[in-house]
């Protein structure tokens, strides 16, 4: 039963103690890999657990970057299907295909493993949530699944509470019905609008959620990257509603920084020329590992960027606008008009462009990790969600924390630079960094020895110490 409070005992361990193996299992996509990359550093650090790593060849991760961790590759067949990745934006459809190809090489790498002479006993496996799949093999298998969610504890609570079946219509508002600007029932947090853009596949994505809601509570616990201070109602929530302990020990990256999970190379050399700018000038865009932006979205932007006057930092990479391999269709001479007002880059070291005191606001898809990175460095956000769990993000931060403005209405340039004003220029941007700085304060103490996510971090190890 119940959770957070129950695991009571804390026990220091000491690095002579022998080590117990945990395997993990991320899901292939950047914003996943990286947070359970950090988990498993910070098992092996403070938990002395030995580690290994099942991943799929898909954007297998650089394993040369982690010789103290084991890395076993099942073939998951997602290549067969990935070309479609740019243009299919249902992403259920994808997550449903992983959790059918790879359940026998994955059940068949974990026999393997747990077979092993003299490698230790298995405590657990820990997957992606959105591996669902893996609860009926680690059941088989009798070995304790424990799930890492790689999202916030909000949008958990909002996909479980949104009506797939019975009311598809909601995900298909159009401007034109007289609920578009409407609160949703199931959740007043999020607008019509919002859940439009969760997923154009209502169906698949209830299917979805079922199945990974249900072998999150089958599992054996819930690892999540956020903090107690952070979302304190939703664990609540969480804490009532699913009957197996949450430990929530985040943000990770404070503990592991994600370069050296990065699938694509963090062009530093922009580190320098942020070095030129002065403080909280520069705007910093970047929207993440897999959105992909129209054409005419990526112009109203290069024209607004050209004519905004404050230094910006951009984030394409190769492929991410449509019709384009990455940045041939920049309006003429933009490179010589903005000259060292911009740069572009293909990927960043986002974590030290959000932490280098020249960062005034971050553009962003409201991905978790991004906003998670963005609350920890005290950057202020402009949100443009795209899909999934990006819009209920995005509401979080503009309605809820109160720390950045929600460009609603899609890539409307009045908007944008009205958004960028009210961060950077107005008194109101003063306030949004004030909340972000208290958040980013309790968010330190909360790492703190002491703190909510020691604490939960110290449950953590000895909860599966005990397995
Ligand atoms: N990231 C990065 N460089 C970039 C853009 C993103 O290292 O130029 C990292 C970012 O720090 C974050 C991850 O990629 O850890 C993106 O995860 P997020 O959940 O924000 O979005 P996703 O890519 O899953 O949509």
């Amino acid at each position: 039963m119940n959770t957070q409070g129950t695991v009571t005992t804390l026990r220091s361990v000491q690095p002579s103690e022998t080590r117990r193996r945990i395997i993990l299992f991320p899901l292939p996509f950047q914003g996943h890999i990286n947070p359970m990359l950090q988990l498993a550093n910070i098992l092996h650090t403070h938990g002395c657990f030995h580690i290994t790593i099942i991943h799929a060849e898909f954007n297998s991760p650089n394993c040369s970057n982690y010789p103290h961790f084991t890395f076993k590759s099942i073939k998951d067949r997602f290549s067969e299907i990935a070309d479609q990745f740019v243009t299919n934006n249902d992403v259920t459809y994808y997550l449903k295909y992983l959790n059918r190809s790879c359940v026998d090489p994955f059940k068949e790498c974990l026999i393997e493993l747990l077979a092993e002479p003299n490698k230790g006993h298995v405590s657990c496996l820990i997957t992606d949530a959105t591996f669902y799949f893996t609860q009926a093999v680690s059941d088989d298998l009798n070995l304790p699944r424990m799930v890492l969610r790689t999202s916030s504890l909000g949008c958990t609570l909002a996909y479980g509470a949104l009506p797939y079946y019975s009311k598809t219509s909601y995900f298909h508002l159009t401007k034109d019905d007289s609920d578009y600007e409407g609160l949703v029932p199931e959740y007043p947090l999020l607008k019509f609008k919002d859940i439009g853009k969760i997923t154009t596949n209502p169906q698949g994505m209830g299917e979805f959620v079922n199945n990974m809601l249900n072998t999150m509570k089958a599992s054996s616990g819930i690892i999540w990257n956020t903090f107690k201070e952070l979302e304190e109602p939703e664990l609540q929530t969480i804490t009532r509603d699913f009957e197996i302990p949450s430990f929530t020990l985040g943000p990770f990256h404070k503990y592991f920084p994600a370069s050296s999970s990065s699938l694509i190379q963090q062009d530093r050399t922009i580190l320098s020329w942020l070095d030129t700018k002065p403080p909280k000038s520069t705007i910093y865009i970047s929207f993440g590992s897999s959105t992909h932006i129209t054409e005419s979205e990526f112009q109203i932007l290069a024209n607004g960027l050209a004519n905004i006057g404050l230094p910006f930092l951009w984030v394409i990479r190769p492929g991410m606008v449509h019709g384009s391999e990455w940045i041939e269709s920049l309006p003429e001479k933009f490179l010589e008009n903005t000259g060292d007002k911009g740069r572009i880059v293909k990927w960043a070291p986002q974590h030290e462009v959000l932490a280098h005191p020249a960062t005034g606001c971050f553009w962003t898809h409201s991905g978790w990790n991004s906003t998670l990175e963005s609350i920890c460095e005290g950057v202020p956000m402009i949100c443009s969600p795209y899909f999934a769990d990006q819009p209920i993000n995005a509401r979080y931060v503009s309605h809820v924390w109160k720390i950045g403005v929600y460009l609603e209405n899609g890539f409307e340039w009045v908007e944008i630079e009205m958004a960028i004003k009210r961060i950077m220029m107005d008194t109101e941007g003063e306030e949004m960094h004030e909340r972000i700085r208290c958040l980013k304060e309790k968010l330190n103490i909360s790492l703190d020895e002491g703190g909510s996510s020691h604490q939960s971090l110290m449950k953590l190890v000895d909860y599966i110490s005990l397995f």
